[in-house]
């Protein structure tokens, strides 16, 4: 454990993967865009084009600006080693084609981010890997499919749209009893909230979009966890190429460095507008984790140090009232994605889980008129006046 790993997360935030002095005293990581690195010394190219020597050749595989990014979610989230991608689905779908191959079999739950369910039902079994998704909080039944033997557990907590919390630590002792790998999807939560390594993930893997850069500028994906299981996707994304730029990645460390002020922030205003909406007369019902009505408060309390910045709620008027608040609201992007300094809404019948019918998203617990809330950094009066004055009139 290096120094840093010993420090808060506010000042790893800050500080990890960044701790170097740069060319010119430069004090912020430059933005290295260069494909390739030359060498005059022709040991020196050779030693680190074969790995003796640290260093980069080609920016496929590694880059300066890029490293810094891993080596600082590697610290935050206590991992062994880290790797970057495009986007958050590359990160997923690289780590999955990994380690999945023809007759291997996988549990996940049923509410997974909407990629990846469709990695889940469409791709895995075109290549021949059993796939079986279980509800996603129903332990048991996840507990059984496992023992059935699985060469991977894949959960994600708190889930979209209905932030549902799966038990990390339960269901991970589960896995290994089979030697299965656990990956845990911690998009929502965040190193600040939740640390999957610490209630026995292998993996966790992060749309770096969301909350990790913050500002919806950029788009970036993680993975991190056990050394030699991080080799493996790296060597996958290495030739398959959905690589991190590194402007991205400078976005990205640069929204880093202000992740606990945010997430803090957004915790707080998450929980004041769920708080407001559960007692309003014209909201039917309303999801989060941080409510004591909430069906795994208990668990969510256990394994979260903050309960986040999402929530959703449902209206008492039907998908006509949702058209009537959402336009009304003044500060809220009506837009898709989530995780940003700006408050962002939109009901997931016509973003997230438009591919549903509507027979299925009420099988997946989704009420017609659910509006998903992503709480931006903003005084939260001022979010919960602007709430009121749309549903007065909705
Ligand atoms: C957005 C999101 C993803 C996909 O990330 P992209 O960066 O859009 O590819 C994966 N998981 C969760 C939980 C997400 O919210």
């Amino acid at each position: 454990m290096s120094e840093i790993d010993k420090k808060h997360k506010g000042t790893s935030s800050v500080w990890a993967g960044e701790l170097g002095v740069y060319d010119q005293g430069a004090i912020t990581t430059p933005i290295f865009n260069s494909v390739t690195f030359g060498y005059e010394d022709m040991d020196e190219w050779f030693d680190v084009a074969l790995g003796k020597k640290p260093g980069h050749i080609y920016s496929r595989n590694t880059n300066p600006t890029v490293r810094p990014l891993e080596e600082k979610i590697m610290h935050m989230d206590g991992g062994e080693d880290a790797t970057s991608f495009s986007t958050g689905m590359a990160a997923i779908s690289n780590t999955l084609f990994t380690f999945l191959h023809p007759n291997d079999r996988v549990v996940a739950i049923k509410d997974t981010y909407g990629g990846s369910n469709k990695i889940f039902i469409e791709f895995l079994p075109q290549m021949n890997v059993d796939v079986q998704m279980c509800d996603t909080t129903d332990f048991d039944q996840i507990e059984a499919e496992v023992k059935k033997g699985c060469k991977l557990l894949y959960l994600e907590t708190p889930t979209n749209p209905t932030l549902k919390i799966v038990d990390i630590k339960r269901l991970a002792k589960v896995a290994h009893d089979q030697g299965a790998i656990v990956v845990v999807d911690n998009t929502f939560a965040t190193p600040i909230n939740q640390r999957p390594i610490e209630l026995g993930a292998d993996i966790v893997v992060y749309s770096a979009t969301k909350f990790l850069n913050g500002h919806s500028d950029v788009m970036g994906g993680l993975a991190v966890g056990k050394k030699d299981l991080i080799q493996q996707i790296f060597h996958y994304r290495e030739i398959t190429g959905a690589t991190l730029h590194p402007w991205s990645a400078y976005m990205i460390l640069r929204g880093m460095k202000t992740l606990e002020l945010r997430i803090q922030r957004q915790n707080e205003n998450a929980m004041k507008v769920a708080e407001y909406l559960s007692k309003h007369e014209k909201v039917d019902q309303v999801f989060y984790p941080g409510l004591e009505t909430h069906l795994n408060h208990n668990i969510a309390k256990e394994q979260m140090d903050g309960f986040g910045g999402m929530l959703s709620f449902s209206l008492k008027g039907g998908f006509d009232s949702v058209k009537k608040l959402l336009p009304q609201l003044k500060f809220a992007h009506k837009a898709a994605s989530l995780g940003s300094v700006g408050t962002l809404v939109g009901p997931p019948k016509t973003t997230s889980h438009v591919e549903l019918t509507a027979e299925e998203r009420a099988n997946a617990g989704i009420p017609e008129s659910l509006i998903r809330y992503s709480a931006g950094i903003e005084n939260s009066e001022d979010l919960i006046s602007d709430l009121e004055n749309g549903l007065a009139n909705c």
